[in-house]
């Protein structure tokens, strides 16, 4: 069985070292005997080494939501995959759709470049796909999954492939309360493990972890986490507050066992 993998971002909230505190003591306390399930949460960049701390004694690992791919350079504002290995952050979220929809505009292209680097410095990338709901409605998902996995994951050894952990993310349940049904979660986890099969064959696919993301919450995540090519969660407001997101951990972790 696949290990389950659960993801807090926080985005661009609790970004003190206060904000960050107030959360993770809590939670740290609240999830201390999970010991089957990875629980990894990215702060924004200025809580990271308060999480770093705070965490110290624990399981939970401590990501990024973003990085630039050069080693080092003309890049104002931007982060070196080093940079966060040195802090000692072990994850990296890549190709987040606010990142890709947005005016940061990341194609397939930037998000592999940005995979290939993370992995090349030990960092475990966690690599955003998803349709919009457009895309969904012109019966496009399929379409949009195999090119973002083509684009963002292109040329990755089988190694790294399963060093990578996908999370498919529709843009339209992130964020807005509307999550995706299990079945058309399960849908789409299965046609992204079969993507990975045409490649790479069944030894990968079959341990390639695949995490569901948009609007995971305690009294949903149950019935996804349930689906058989669901690995874990990547999870936005909910993961915000210790109690709701320790839920979440709580509830992967008695499906795991
Ligand atoms: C996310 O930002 O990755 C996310 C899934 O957000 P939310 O859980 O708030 O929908």
């Amino acid at each position: 069985m696949r290990r389950f993998v659960i993801g807090g971002n926080w985005k661009m909230n609790r970004g003190t070292a206060a904000e960050a505190s107030e959360m993770l003591y809590p939670f740290l306390d609240a999830v201390k005997d999970i010991q089957n399930v990875d629980i990894m949460i990215a702060p924004p960049f200025t809580a990271i080494a308060t999480a770093l701390v705070l965490v110290r004694d624990h399981q939970v690992q401590v990501g990024a939501q973003n990085m630039w791919y050069e080693e080092h350079g003309a890049f104002t504002g931007e982060l070196s995959p080093d940079f966060l290995v040195s802090l000692g952050v072990k994850w990296v979220i890549l190709g987040h759709s606010e990142r890709r929809h947005t005016v940061a505009a990341e194609t397939d292209e930037i998000v592999n470049r940005k995979v290939k680097s993370a992995l090349e410095v030990g960092l475990s990338p966690i690599v955003c796909i998803g349709e919009t709901a457009e895309q969904r409605k012109a019966g496009q998902t399929e379409e949009i999954l195999r090119t973002q996995v083509a684009g963002s994951l292109a040329d990755l050894t089988p190694a790294e492939m399963q060093r990578t952990v996908i999370a498919y993310e529709p843009v339209w349940a992130i964020g807005t309360g509307v999550n995706a049904t299990p079945d058309q979660a399960e849908d789409a986890h299965r046609f992204i493990r079969g993507l990975l099969y045409d490649t790479y064959g069944a030894l990968v696919s079959e341990s390639v972890r695949i995490q569901y993301g948009g609007s995971l919450k305690p009294e949903n995540a149950q019935e996804i986490f349930e689906q058989s090519d669901v690995d874990g969660g990547l999870v936005g407001g909910a993961s915000l507050e210790a109690e709701s997101f320790a839920k979440i951990c709580q509830i992967a972790s008695e499906i795991q066992k």
